[in-house]
């Protein structure tokens, strides 16, 4: 029998590197795509002798052409961290308009089903908690995370509209906060910037006065949860992600245990439209999916500490903004 084949754009990235592992291991053939505006080929460079993967570099804002048939794609192509977006913002816009247009356009021609990436940011600074998939989120169009966020918004509008129009298999995924190995050690996010402090012995810093909150779902209970998703019948969005809510205060202290750091908290400002609030509701996925999260808080943030300890100290100081 023929492998299964599955586009995954945003290949080198984080989560994208993460979904390629799982669908080797499931046996598929892996088409994966990147630009490497945020990636790293590193993070898949492992998989690069199987017969069963092959990597474009190709960015996908650009007509997106894969020859042969597929069956899956995984539209994951996106910078995430708010740094990068700000960084970047217009390629933001463009990846989740233009080239989610570009990747229906695809799995229109090749009656393949499709799952895009969205995210929690759907929801802005919400004012319902935790949040579940019926909210309609509080975003400010104009603010600086609004490149982001209306870009993910437009991503779900035009996916349903093409599975509406034109009956296209498509698959929303609402990811909340995940982290695991192969972060950026400097994308900014709070994870990577708070373990990366501790072992250069900087001071943690925590935005604001900290009693904003996160809820942070390991990496292989959101592969699993993305992987469900894309295999059920289920077309409207779906929350994943770890509802374990904790203050960002709470959880500088939390590394500083963890990392053994002599380091303290110092406070910087808080950027603005930073969500106040954010947990998942996930009773969705339970009914849906027959899923919930696996690994907790402790467990993941360890396997994380682990893999950023194993980086050489060039990584470690290495500035990037
Ligand atoms: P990441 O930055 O590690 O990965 C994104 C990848 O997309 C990078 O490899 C980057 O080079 C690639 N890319 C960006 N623009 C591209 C383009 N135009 N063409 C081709 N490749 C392009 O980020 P991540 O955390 O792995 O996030 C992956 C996806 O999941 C994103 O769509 C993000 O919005 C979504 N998401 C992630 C989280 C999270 O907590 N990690 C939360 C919500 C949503
Ligand atoms: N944050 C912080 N210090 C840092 C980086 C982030 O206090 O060095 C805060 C940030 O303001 C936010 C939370 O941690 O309230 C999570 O930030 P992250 O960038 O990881 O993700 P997002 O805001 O997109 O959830």
């Amino acid at each position: 029998m023929p492998k299964q084949r599955v586009l995954i754009t945003g290949a080198a990235g984080f989560l994208g590197s993460h979904l390629c592992d799982k669908f080797i291991q499931e046996d598929f053939h892996v088409i994966a795509m990147d630009n490497l505006i945020t990636g790293d080929l590193k993070n898949i460079e492992h998989l690069f002798h199987l017969e069963q993967f092959e990597f474009y570099h190709h960015d996908v804002t650009k007509f997106v052409h894969v020859p042969g048939n597929l069956d899956y794609i995984l539209h994951f192509a996106s910078p995430a961290s708010p740094i990068d977006y700000l960084k970047i913002p217009i390629q933001t816009l463009k990846v989740g308009s233009l080239g989610t247009h570009n990747l229906l356009g695809l799995a229109k021609e090749k009656k393949a089903r499709i799952l895009i990436a969205s995210t929690s940011e759907v929801y802005g600074d919400p004012l319902v908690h935790p949040q579940n998939e019926s909210y309609y989120g509080n975003v400010s169009t104009i603010g600086p995370r609004g490149v982001y966020d209306e870009a993910k918004r437009f991503q779900e509008s035009i996916t349903m509209a093409y599975h509406r129009f034109h009956g296209l298999e498509t698959r929303i995924v609402r990811i909340f906060n995940t982290y695991g190995p192969r972060m950026r050690l400097n994308d900014g996010r709070v994870i990577p910037a708070f373990i990366g402090q501790a072992l250069r012995g900087e001071d943690l810093t925590v935005f604001g006065d900290g009693s904003q909150t996160r809820s942070f779902c390991y990496v292989s209970d959101q592969i699993e949860g993305i992987y469900r998703l894309l295999l059920s019948d289920y077309v409207y969005p779906v929350n994943i992600g770890n509802p374990h809510e904790i203050s960002i205060k709470d959880f500088a202290e939390e590394i500083i245990k963890l990392t053994g750091t002599k380091q303290k908290v110092i406070y910087k400002e808080l950027p603005q439209d930073d969500p106040m609030q954010r947990q998942p509701d996930i009773s969705c996925a339970k009914k849906i999916l027959g899923w919930e999260p696996q690994v907790n808080r402790a467990e993941g943030m360890k396997i994380t500490y682990d893999f950023f300890k194993g980086l050489s100290q060039d990584e470690l100081t290495k500035k990037e903004h």
